[in-house]
């Protein structure tokens, strides 16, 4: 089967799984998914689950990466996106289909590498990428309409929620083991918490390696 076909089965099944967005639907569609992992594992590059992409890390499983793509577009399109945990590039590379601007930040220098290689190949010339760790943000580039976390935090670093616009929204998988995403929306200078469903992602690291 193409990739283009079982691209679409795949849109399909996250469609069916509870994805109403059809921005974020066409965008699953369309970025091919299999160049963001092992080419062992590219034959299974459409199924919907997270895949090891090396240095103990992991792809996050596409209904995750549509779920908090849709969050991010809910309101409009935002200009300024902030990653933190590009990993294998691929929610950057869905971001850069909708919105202005993606910045994101890795911590592992060969990711950081290979991802950043593959934005060039593929043409994704709004996405800047850093090798840095990711708890101090990249304020240089914000503040951010949006920020999302792709690597678990029992708490929020201080300067992530700094590096947000006035009415953006950050979201997070925030626990332990076991982990809630949870959007903070700030307002009026407070943040306004809303948990929306549970989730595993590996755990934020500190350092640069
Ligand atoms: N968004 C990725 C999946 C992320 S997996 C994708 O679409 O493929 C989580 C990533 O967060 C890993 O690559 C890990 O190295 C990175 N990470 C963990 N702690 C970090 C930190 N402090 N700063 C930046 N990146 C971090």
């Amino acid at each position: 089967m193409t990739s283009d076909r079982t691209r679409e089965r795949l849109a399909g099944r996250l469609g069916d799984a509870g994805i109403r967005s059809v921005h974020v639907l066409n965008v699953i569609r369309h970025i091919p998914r299999h160049l963001f992992v092992d080419e062992a594992l590219a034959t299974r590059a459409y199924e919907d689950t997270a895949l090891p992409i090396g240095h103990g890390q992991t792809i996050s499983q596409p209904f995750v990466v549509a779920r908090m793509t849709e969050i991010v577009i809910r309101h409009g399109m935002p200009q300024r996106v902030l990653e933190i945990g590009t990993g294998s590039g691929y929610q950057a590379a869905v971001l850069s289909a909708l919105v202005g601007q993606v910045y994101t930040v890795e911590r592992i220098r060969a990711l950081h590498e290979r991802s950043r290689e593959l934005f060039r190949r593929l043409g994704l010339t709004n996405i800047r990428s850093r090798l840095a760790d990711g708890h101090e943000g990249w304020s240089t580039a914000g503040p951010y309409d949006a920020i999302l976390l792709t690597a678990a935090t029992p708490t929020i670093p201080t300067a992530l929620f700094e590096q947000l616009k006035e009415g953006g929204e950050l979201l997070a998988p925030v626990g332990g083991e076991v982990q809630e995403l949870r959007i903070y929306r700030r307002q009026d200078g407070a943040l306004v918490e809303e948990g929306i469903e549970p989730v595993t992602f590996v755990p934020m690291r500190p350092g640069v390696q």
